[in-house]
């Protein structure tokens, strides 16, 4: 281009960029810029990264320091986000040209999402692990609670960690447990001794009852005395049903409840055995301690008969658990007396009258009993009448 133009065309395209129509920007200078004053290490990194797009496009890139283009003195560098050119025109002046320049390195994109994805795994496994690590205890004390509402008697004491306000719920459930299950030993030792205290004075008035005249009279007496000792003796195994030294031993559930039916039967009494396990030809061996769970289900069998006149017992499995149920067919327990009725001494009214009913120690006794073999006793009432006990015991 002649150069008495060039001033004009240089104006007209610096319009152009200025509306916008074109993209590139120039400028004709007396001398050669001064780039040399980059830092040179930037320069280099990028004149290697033009480098690498140049190689992506499979064309031959400038040299690091390209200085030459063809036979045309020229200098180009990159000052993001455009890349800028500089030629030597044959007079010695200079045409700058600035165009936009798009980084487009997939490479370097994919880096930094791997880098995000680490990054964000990263953090979420450190939020569950700190999530859980927080909820921990809270998880423990309300398990506890849980198994503390179910059986006072063996609940243990909760480890006191974790937070400040952790640790204190913590410790005050401890407080609370240790102060309940001394109010039940107490209970059960002023039980205890108070039943064995009264045995010696009871046999006294029987051998003194002897003498009585009438015998009308004495034989009133003699039943009352009687009813009195029947009590002690369900007070004493009440304060006995606490603990229990037996061993564990394992045992074929379905012989044990086969033979304790038979001897109800031997007895005259309306008791059936219905057996709906699933495997009739093996074993169901549980771990109990016998004594233990024949008491248990000698309470729930005797209630059975007595409020009931029969009782049916079903052995079924579910999953890990073997489930011996004592159903009847008698009037049942009022919805709202349902809990109550394990309470020691109590009674639903109906049965308060002594030639029916009996101390109110039996189903006590029996939860007592379950608990000591590692089992859970509910009761419910059936939906056509008559009520169903339930123990589950864990199978060996
Ligand atoms: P004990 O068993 O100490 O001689 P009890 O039978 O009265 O006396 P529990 O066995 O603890 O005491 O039973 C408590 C109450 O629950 C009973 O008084 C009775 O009213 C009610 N009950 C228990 N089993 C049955 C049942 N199968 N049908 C209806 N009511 C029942
Ligand atoms: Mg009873």
């Amino acid at each position: 281009m002649p150069r008495s133009q060039r001033e004009a065309v240089v104006s007209r395209m610096s319009d152009a960029y200025e509306s916008g129509a074109i993209k590139e920007r120039l400028k004709l200078t007396q001398a050669a810029p001064d780039w040399s004053t980059e830092a040179d290490h930037e320069v280099s990194r990028q004149l290697s990264h033009i480098h690498r797009i140049f190689e992506n496009a499979g064309t031959q890139p400038p040299s690091a320091k390209a200085r030459a283009l063809g036979d045309v003195n020229g200098l180009i560098r990159v000052h993001l986000p455009s890349l800028e050119l500089a030629v030597e025109l044959s007079d010695g002046t200079w045409l700058q040209i600035t165009t936009p320049y798009d980084v487009d390195d997939r490479a370097l994109v994919w880096a930094q999402r791997a880098f995000l994805i680490v990054l964000a795994l990263i953090t979420i496994t450190v939020v569950i692990w700190l999530v859980r690590r927080m909820t921990r205890p809270i998880d423990d004390l309300s398990r506890a609670v849980e198994e503390f509402g179910r059986h006072p008697e063996i609940a243990k004491p909760l480890r006191e960690e974790g937070v400040r306000e952790i640790r204190t719920a913590a410790h005050s459930f401890n407080r609370m447990r240790s102060q309940i299950q001394g109010n039940m030993e107490e209970r059960s030792r002023i039980i205890a001794a108070m039943t064995h205290d009264l045995r010696t004075p009871l046999t006294k008035m029987q051998l003194r009852l002897e003498r009585v005249e009438p015998a009308e009279l004495r034989g009133k007496l003699q039943d009352a005395v009687f009813t009195m000792r029947e009590m002690i003796e369900q007070g004493l195994e009440f304060a006995r049903s606490l603990s229990s030294k037996e061993e564990m031993t394992r045992i074929d559930l379905r012989s044990f409840v086969q033979s304790m039916v038979d001897d109800y039967a031997d007895v005259g009494k309306q008791v059936q055995f219905v057996d709906e396990t699933e495997q009739k030809d093996s074993p169901l061996v549980v771990s109990a301690r016998a004594l233990c769970l024949k008491r248990c289900l000698d309470n729930l069998l005797s209630n059975a008969c007595a409020y009931a006149g029969s009782a049916q017992l079903l052995l079924q499995t579910e999953k890990d658990l073997a489930v011996v149920s004592v159903c009847d067919q008698g009037p049942g327990i009022p919805e709202e007396c349902l809990e109550q009725v394990f309470e020691p001494y109590f009674r639903v009214e109906h049965s308060r009258n002594r030639t029916f009913g009996g101390t109110g120690l039996g189903l006590a006794i029996a939860r007592n009993m379950a608990v000591l073999n590692g089992a859970d006793l509910t009761i419910e009432n059936r939906p056509h009448g008559g009520l169903k006990a339930q123990l589950r015991l864990p199978t060996a």
